[in-house]
Order: C-alpha cells, then sequence, then structure tokens
C-alpha cells in the first residue's frame, strides 16, 4: 500500500536530499528534479542513473520467476517459515510504536504476518514480487539496499530474512551500512542467513536427506523448484567469523545469537513434507481444478505438482482448521531444534544486532 506515514521517512535515493515533495500520483526531489511514480500498491524509489556490478536475479529474471515463485497469495506462517516468523517475533519484540523495515522483502509475507503488531511495516525489494496482501497491508517500496530511500535513524526495527547468502561481500557491506544508517541509536536488527559451516550432527541429519533422495529416484518428488530458488547463494560469509566481522565493520554489535542445526527440520523437509506434497499433488484427471487457478501448463511434472500442491494445501490452512493444526504441530517439532541445538555453532543462523548509540 501506499501511505502517508511512510512519506515523512523518505529521502532520495538518487541524491540523498530530503527535499522531497508528494504530488498526486508521485514523490519529487526538489534537489535533483527525479520523480518516484507511485505503481500499483508501491512506490518506484529506485535510484536513478546508479550501475551496480551486482543485481539480484530476483531483479533480472523477475517475469519467470514470478510464474514459478507462485507469490501472489500467502500461506499461513507455517513450517520452515512459521520458525523463521516464530523467531523473528521472539528477538525483535514487536512493539505497538515501532516503525519496522523488512529489508528485501521479497514477496513481504513476514512483513505481512507482522503488520498488525507495530505502528509502521515497510517492505522494500528490488523486484515487484510482492504478494497481494503486502499490497494491501504493507507500506512498499521497490529499492535498492545500496542506496535506500531513507533517511537517517528512521526506524526502531529492521530485518533480512534470507538476504545476505546472496550477496558478494562489497555489497553485503553496504546492505549492513544502509542498514546500520537507517536504524535508530540502539535500534536493533534481526538476520536470518547461512555460512559454509556444518552442524556438528550433520551425519544424523543427512539420513533425513539420504531417505529423502530415495524418493526423487523413485520419482516421488522433484527437486528442481528448490534449487532453482538456492541457485544464487554465494555465501560470501564463509564462516561464522566472517558473519561477526561483516557487522562489526556496520558499527551492529551482536545482542543474540541461535543456530539452527536442522534435525528435526530436515526430516520434515525431506521426508514428511515431500510425502505429503506427493500424495497431496497428484494430478486428479479432469473431475476437480483446485482454487488458485490453473497450474502453469509449461513446467516440469514435479515443479506443476508441487504447485498444485501448495495450492490446495493453502486452501485447507484456515487457522483453527484440522490441517492447520497438524501443520502448527509440525513447526514445533521443527522450532525444537532451535530450543534443543540452538546454542551448537553451525551454518544457519539467527543474529539479533543493536545499533550502537552516538
Ligand atoms: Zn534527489
Amino acid at each position: 500500500m501506499i501511505t502517508p506515514k511512510l512519506f515523512p521517512l523518505l529521502q532520495c535515493p538518487t541524491c540523498r536530499s530530503r527535499q522531497l515533495a508528494v504530488e498526486a500520483d508521485a514523490i519529487s526531489c526538489a534537489a535533483c528534479s527525479t520523480r518516484y511514480p507511485f505503481r500499483t500498491g508501491y512506490i518506484d524509489l529506485m535510484p536513478r542513473g546508479a550501475t551496480y556490478d551486482y543485481v539480484s536475479k530476483y531483479v533480472t529474471d523477475e517475469a519467470e520467476l514470478a510464474e514459478e515463485l507462485d507469490y501472489q497469495e500467502l500461506a499461513p506462517p507455517l513450517l520452515a517459515a512459521g520458525v523463521r516468523d516464530r523467531t523473528l517475533r521472539r528477538l525483535l519484540r514487536f512493539e505497538a510504536s515501532d516503525r519496522v523495515l523488512d529489508n528485501g522483502c521479497g514477496t513481504a509475507k513476514h512483513a505481512v504476518w507482522n503488520a498488525g503488531q507495530v505502528g509502521l511495516m515497510v517492505g522494500s525489494d528490488p523486484a515487484t514480487l510482492f504478494a497481494d496482501q503486502a499490497l494491501e497491508q504493507v507500506a512498499l517500496t521497490q529499492a535498492d539496499s545500496r542506496s535506500l530511500p531513507f533517511a537517517d535513524g528512521s526506524f526502531d526495527k529492521l530485518f533480512a530474512i534470507d538476504i545476505l547468502e546472496h550477496f558478494p561481500i562489497e555489497v553485503i557491506d553496504a546492505y549492513l551500512a544502509e542498514s546500520a544508517r537507517i536504524l535508530r541509536p540502539g535500534g536493533r536488527m534481526l538476520a536470518f542467513s547461512n555460512t559454509r559451516e556444518m552442524s556438528p550432527i550433520q551425519p544424523l541429519i543427512n539420513l533425513s536427506r539420504r531417505l529423502g533422495r530415495l524418493f526423487v529416484r523413485a520419482g516421488i518428488y522433484d527437486f528442481s523448484r528448490e534449487a532453482r530458488r538456492k541457485s544464487d547463494h554465494l555465501k560470501a560469509l564463509a564462516t561464522w567469523e566472517d558473519v561477526e566481522a561483516a557487522f562489526e565493520r556496520a558499527g551492529l554489535r551482536p545482542v543474540k545469537v541461535i543456530f539452527w542445526n536442522s534435525l528435526f527440520t530436515t526430516f520434515v523437509e525431506h521426508v514428511l513434507m515431500k510425502l505429503g506434497e506427493a500424495i497431496l499433488g497428484r494430478a486428479k484427471g479432469s473431475t476437480k481444478r483446485s482454487q488458485g487457478g490453473t497450474p502453469p501448463p509449461s513446467h516440469p511434472d514435479g515443479v506443476a505438482r508441487e504447485i498444485r500442491a501448495r495450492r490446495r494445501m493453502r486452501s485447507r490452512l484456515r487457522p483453527g482448521s484440522p490441517t492447520y493444526l497438524a501443520l502448527m504441530a509440525v513447526t514445533l517439532l521443527m522450532e525444537l531444534d532451535l530450543w534443543l541445538f540452538g546454542w551448537m555453532r553451525c551454518g544457519s543462523y539467527f543474529i539479533l544486532v543493536e545499533k550502537r548509540s552516538a
């Protein structure tokens, strides 16, 4: 959505001036004369005239990914996304007065799920694959994280879920520096990402992966969609020391860390859910179409099947329904990994950091 609450926080992403005028269908900068047009549900606040070496694949392949990611309709926060969201809330402790930025929001699902708890929820992403609910409930900006369209100290909290692993190191530094700039002193940021480090219990975790691969060989499930999703992971922060050093460079002090050794999680994802998807996703001849419309015909079988399963699933996911409660139980089982093994250093991590007070 486009809300006047956002306007006082804005600065020109091109020249960094704060002399902005709100027009009927755009924000315009008095200093450099750039106009930032209102689109449907968001404002185009991309810096003009900037050239960057690195461009996210979500920007370059937006059209292609739009179809594949099946992003318009959000499911409730369950499974791995549910664990991320519950941990996000637990660590950031949203308050009704908070101004919060989902920095690199993607569909803006975490912003949607938490918008009701805070004063102003803003989502920012260079790609505009925003979910329908986000277009209605979250103040959305199309923006580049290296030159954010927000004034210094604008936000109390911000979060970066599944972001840092995509960037080369100079982009990580620019991203964290900009994040620190727009946080108020004492403001907090939560990041979820992963390094290249292995879990000490990796051999145990791999048992589930091996089981999962048996299904692939048997043709039950296709991992290609998942592989595509992770295809641009660089993991430039390769070790935990790299992570700490990067936040340190940006003036962000670690407050709490939780590692995600995915013992239960991998079992759920690679065995339990894949079986469920295989069963739910089987095409049912011509009798019924799911509510989400026709599945894209151009995809390989496994992808179409997975999307079909997800759509069928979503229609059963009203909070309180049996399917919802069952998946919530599975979500809590996955979260058990954090409670039991959160102290054990491994690749996946949640880190809560605080901006130093002047
Ligand atoms: Zn300007």
